[in-house]
């Protein structure tokens, strides 16, 4: 399996922005998987030579109800069973919400790692949201900038060591099963002579 990373959050933190400069705006890569909520998009993505999937949660800014956190969850649930990793955007210059905190109290009962990203970071304008995000306790947040393409350094090391673990994991459990093969073959082999 490849190493899927989940992109959450509530609206216009800049998660579709991530995404796309994730997949290299490969707009052909990226489209709707059949039988999931209508704006979600699952797509390969590279960085730095770092390959993995990605997975944008999005597109429930135009069904704004009170039911929208419901649906939220939804859609967040459905792309966590899917992911090996949340990554939890906040929008550094707007600060913390009410909603992002939704999101961390509900992401926090999950077993699933997660990092924080304070997007909007360029130029050192959110540093306001960086503070704030750093008291939500979900360890030290990477600050980014996903329209200006700036902290990729700092989200590749962030990922690298997960990436490389799940790819050792599926590696082993390869060389397991191509061993138990193996096996079967020469008890079968030698029934037959
Ligand atoms: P989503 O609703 O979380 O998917 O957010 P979008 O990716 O659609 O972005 C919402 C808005 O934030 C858009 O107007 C983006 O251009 C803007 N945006 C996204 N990333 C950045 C960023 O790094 N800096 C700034 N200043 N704006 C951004
Ligand atoms: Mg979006």
């Amino acid at each position: 399996m490849t190493f899927t990373v989940a992109i959450i959050g509530r609206p216009n933190v800049g998660k579709s922005t991530l995404f796309n400069r994730l997949v290299g705006k490969q707009l052909a890569l990226v489209h709707d998987t059949p039988g999931l909520t209508r704006d979600w998009r699952e797509a390969d993505a590279h960085l730095m030579g770092l390959d993995f999937k990605v997975i944008d949660t999005a597109g429930l800014e135009e069904s704004f109800d009170e039911s929208i956190q419901g649906r939220m969850r939804q859609q967040t649930e459905q792309a966590l069973a899917r992911a090996n990793m949340v990554l939890l955007v906040v929008d550094a210059r707007i600060g913390i919400t009410p909603m992002d905190r939704h999101f961390v109290d509900w992401i926090r009962k999950q077993k699933i790692p997660v990092a924080l990203i304070a997007n909007k970071c360029e130029s050192n304008v959110g540093m306001t949201g960086m503070y704030e995000a750093y008291e939500l306790g979900l360890g030290e947040p990477i600050a980014i900038s996903a329209a200006h393409g700036e902290g990729m350094g700092e989200l590749f090391d962030l990922l690298r060591p997960h990436v490389d673990k799940e790819k050792a994991e599926s590696d082993a459990s390869a060389a397991e099963d191509a061993e138990e093969n193996l096996e079967k073959y020469f008890e079968k082999y030698q029934e037959g002579a």
